[in-house]
């Protein structure tokens, strides 16, 4: 670290679709921010300790503005790239006046906060492009489906519309960001897993799909040489046999076993998976101390007392 020795360690909080939308809410924008003070008063007591970074879903709010367009033919069509840049911009603008006031109402230290459109990487041939299977937006008839221009797959809700969901490669705006760290800027950034970019030579084309935002949290972590990557999700953290009879809690859990349950399906694509999949990269990147928890825990999964599930590098069992 050099220079910068004195500063306080980097914290990546990688904040779920609950933290903003709750299961069986509308999602109106009183909703969002109320459900924001959570996380978002556990986050300002952090910054006494920790430079942040704070990374965020966006689902909800993406499958709204598709909605919104299924719904109005006056104007035209906005591709998804442009749908991830709006909810970056939304929902980043909701966590930095939240945090803004929590620190100011928490009477701690100013910081500066800023919000970054982020781009990040992925290669056009990626396996995901072949075989596009995340859903996202509304749910269709089988009549309506017929008629859309894009991708559908059946899924539990009904018909919908599905993309690929490619690897990120890289974060285009690392060393915009790192610099930002250095100042001890508290920084929002890759927001819905970033805007999914092919480079051409020195130039960007965004693309129709949507990024793990997990997973680019964990590329994130490491590309700006974070110590911890914390994923806050709406469960206590990742569970062996999740919603049979001895479902358990792994509270710590060795990188090793972390892959073998991952192979053995208890983690799903989409959800669980790609939480797990992010700790253990970030842990084999370098990385120091990776951990899922609960909203309600943010504070307790970053302390000692080991809350949640908590990764190490070498295994436990
Ligand atoms: P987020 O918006 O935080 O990314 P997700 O819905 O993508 O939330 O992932 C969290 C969900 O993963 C939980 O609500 C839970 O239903 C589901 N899940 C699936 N498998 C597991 C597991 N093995 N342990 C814990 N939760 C699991
Ligand atoms: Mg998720």
């Amino acid at each position: 670290m050099g220079a910068f020795a004195d500063l306080k360690p980097i914290l990546v909080v990688a904040l779920g679709g609950n933290a903003l939308i709750k299961k069986g809410q509308a999602g109106t924008i009183d909703e969002q921010f109320a459900n924001l003070r959570l996380p978002v008063r556990q986050i300002a007591r952090l910054s006494r300790h920790w430079r942040l970074i704070i990374t965020h879903g966006n689902g909800p709010q993406v499958g709204n503005l598709l909605l919104q367009q299924e719904c109005c033919d006056q104007v035209p069509k906005l591709p998804l790239e442009i749908l991830v840049a709006q909810t970056e911009g939304q929902i980043g603008y909701m966590i930095e006046s939240s945090l803004d006031e929590a620190l100011m109402e928490m009477d701690i230290a100013y910081r500066p906060l800023i919000t970054l459109i982020t781009y990040v990487v992925v290669n056009d041939n990626d396996p995901a492009f072949a075989a596009p299977d995340k859903p996202i937006g509304p749910v269709f008839s089988e009549m309506e489906v017929a008629a859309l221009p894009y991708p559908t797959m059946k899924t539990a809700k009904g018909w919908r519309r599905v993309v690929a969901s490619p690897d990120p490669v890289t974060i285009v705006e690392k060393r915009e960001i790192r610099q930002l760290m250095e100042m001890d800027f508290i920084v929002i950034c890759c927001g819905g897993g970033g805007i999914p970019v092919i480079r051409h030579g020195r130039a960007f084309e965004g693309v129709d799909a949507v990024i793990d935002k997990d997973l680019a949290s964990a590329r994130l972590a490491l590309e700006v040489g974070a110590d911890m990557l914390l994923i806050v999700t709406d469960v206590a953290g990742a569970m062996r046999d999740y919603g049979a009879p001895g479902e358990t809690l792994l509270r710590r859990i060795g990188v090793p076993e972390a892959r073998r349950h991952l192979a053995a399906g208890h983690f799903p694509p989409g959800s669980m998976g790609p939480k797990v999949a992010a700790c253990i990269r970030f842990m084999e990147g370098g990385g120091l101390r990776a951990a899922i928890t609960s909203l309600e825990t943010v504070l307790e999964a970053v302390g000692d007392s080991g809350v949640g599930t908590q990764f190490t590098r070498n295994s436990i069992e």
